[in-house]
């Protein structure tokens, strides 16, 4: 679905992003995992369309990204910025599937994504009304009532209390399951990377490098609890832990 070649992105003489490569398969969740200034952004606003890059080339669906994608959506970090505060939160989810589909389905959409991220009962609040990881599930339901094919998040977690960040990664998780959206997560936090992941890409830091791509043998259905605990679970993250500390990985005997 999505295929990066040699894409780099140069701000002035900061090199961000250098040579990365990677694919995305359809319906997959990957996450992509590296140092705070690594570059995490910029890779994915030029996968957005958001920034043209310096060199190398997007790929979706086969053909060049040029300008945003119309199947594409993201969920930036900063939910205080992302929805607008003189609309209520239904009218928030709704937005940008004005002009694209017709008033009712607009409305029932709306509806569904928010009873899906258990905020039915919100639909006419305003944003200032909720909780930080409240805000951050509005502006996921709006990007699922847009049902994207390819749902870019940028750490979108790292803003929210420990408890709700387990709460919205389960329903993350989730949302995934039932629509088998395919997924683009970046984070700096290893163990969510793990957590969340069908795969693990460890990016290096600036200029960002794919360093590993790892695939996550855990079962598709994880529990915060019991996933955690599990050896290939502790053994990934120690994997990932080393390679963003540039320790070499032993290898298994
Ligand atoms: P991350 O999301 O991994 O924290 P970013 O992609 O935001 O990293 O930034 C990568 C590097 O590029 C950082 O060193 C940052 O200071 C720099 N950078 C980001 N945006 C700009 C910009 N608009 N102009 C110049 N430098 C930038
Ligand atoms: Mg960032």
């Amino acid at each position: 679905m999505l295929e990066l070649a040699r894409l780099s992105h140069v701000y002035g003489d900061h090199a961000a992003i250098a040579e990365l490569s990677f694919t995305v398969d359809a319906g997959e969740l990957a996450c992509i995992v590296g140092p705070s200034g690594c570059g995490k952004s910029t890779l994915l606003r030029a996968i957005a369309g958001l920034l043209p890059p310096t060199s190398g080339s997007v790929l979706l669906h086969g053909s060049p990204v040029r300008g945003v994608p119309d199947d594409l959506a993201v969920v930036f970090q900063d939910y205080s910025r992302s929805l607008y505060p003189w609309l209520t939160v239904q009218s928030n989810v709704e937005f940008p599937l004005r002009g694209r589909v017709g008033r009712t389905e607009r409305h029932d959409r709306a509806r569904f994504a928010l009873a899906q991220v258990g905020l039915a009962g919100a639909a006419h609040k305003h944003p200032q009304q909720l909780s930080g990881g409240m805000q951050q599930r509005v502006a996921l339901a709006r990007a699922l009532a847009y049902r994207p094919a390819l749902l870019l998040l940028d750490e979108p977690f790292a803003s929210v209390d420990a408890q709700t960040r387990f709460e919205l990664e389960d329903l993350l998780l989730r949302v995934h399951a039932e629509q088998g959206t395919t997924m683009l997560l970046v984070t700096h936090d290893i163990d969510e990377s793990v957590y969340l992941g069908d795969r693990v890409l460890v990016l290096s830091a600036s200029p960002a490098r794919v360093l590993a791509d790892l695939p996550v043998d855990l079962p598709r259905h994880r529990d915060q609890i019991t996933t955690r605990e599990s050896e290939t679970f502790v053994e990934l993250r120690s994997e990932v832990a080393r390679l963003l500390r540039g320790v070499p990985v032993p290898v298994a005997t």
